[in-house]
């Protein structure tokens, strides 16, 4: 397999970190490398070697590409097992959240578009009422789903997922961990005004 080689630049590598850094809130700065983080990360076998030090390497190096576009960036599940083993209280979580809104900004495909339509759509639900609302988070992210597969024709898939979550939504309301009514949280408005602020922010 050959590996593409990445071309120092240091002023690319400045403002990559720099970004990443502001938007994550982490100092990536403070990273040496000890790999604690990586030790522990439960999907390190599914991202192709890309663990979280690695991946903050790679901001480091200014390697833009391969930074926005890793399968860490779309598998991480936001444990924060590796901040909680990091001697630099750098969580990764917080950098895989910031590079997956970079590279959806950049128009880049995601590497996993059922992750990333996951994502929006829990984004979506949760910043509208303050709190996600599974009815309308799921109903958002599968007429989604259903409609990349209608536009690959493949009405196999849109039936399989369709009875998947039928019977999902079910063994949901057996166990009163689904809710029919919408609910909103009080302090929806304050989540309104951060969001619209941090879009302010990056001049959208
Ligand atoms: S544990 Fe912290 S300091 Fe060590 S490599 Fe991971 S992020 Fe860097
Ligand atoms: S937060 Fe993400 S990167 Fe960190 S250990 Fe969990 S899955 Fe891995």
């Amino acid at each position: 397999m050959t590996v593409p080689v990445h071309e120092y630049d240091p002023q690319e590598a400045r403002s990559l970190i720099e970004e990443v850094s502001e938007r994550s809130g982490q100092n990536l700065l403070a990273c040496y490398q000890c790999r604690r983080c990586a030790a522990g990360c439960p999907v390190a076998e599914e991202t192709e070697y890309v663990t979280p030090d690695r991946l903050i390497r790679r901001i480091a190096l200014g390697d833009r590409e391969g930074a926005l576009t890793n399968e860490l960036v779309w598998r991480c599940v936001s444990c924060y097992t590796c901040g909680t083993r990091c001697p630099n209280d750098i969580q990764t979580a917080r950098i895989t959240e910031t590079l997956k809104k970079m590279a959806k900004e950049a128009h880049l495909e995601p590497l996993r578009p059922r992750i990333a339509a996951f994502h929006s759509a829990f984004m979506a639900s949760g910043v509208r009422w303050g709190r996600v609302n599974e009815m309308e988070f799921m109903g958002i992210y599968e007429t989604k789903t259903a409609l990349e597969s209608l536009k690959r024709m493949d009405l196999k898939a849109v039936a399989e997922e369709l009875k998947a979550q039928v019977d999902f939504g079910l063994a949901m309301f057996k166990h009163k961990r689904m809710h029919m009514g919408l609910q909103m949280a009080k302090g929806r408005k304050e989540i309104h005004r951060l969001k619209k602020k941090a879009e302010q922010r990056r001049g959208k």
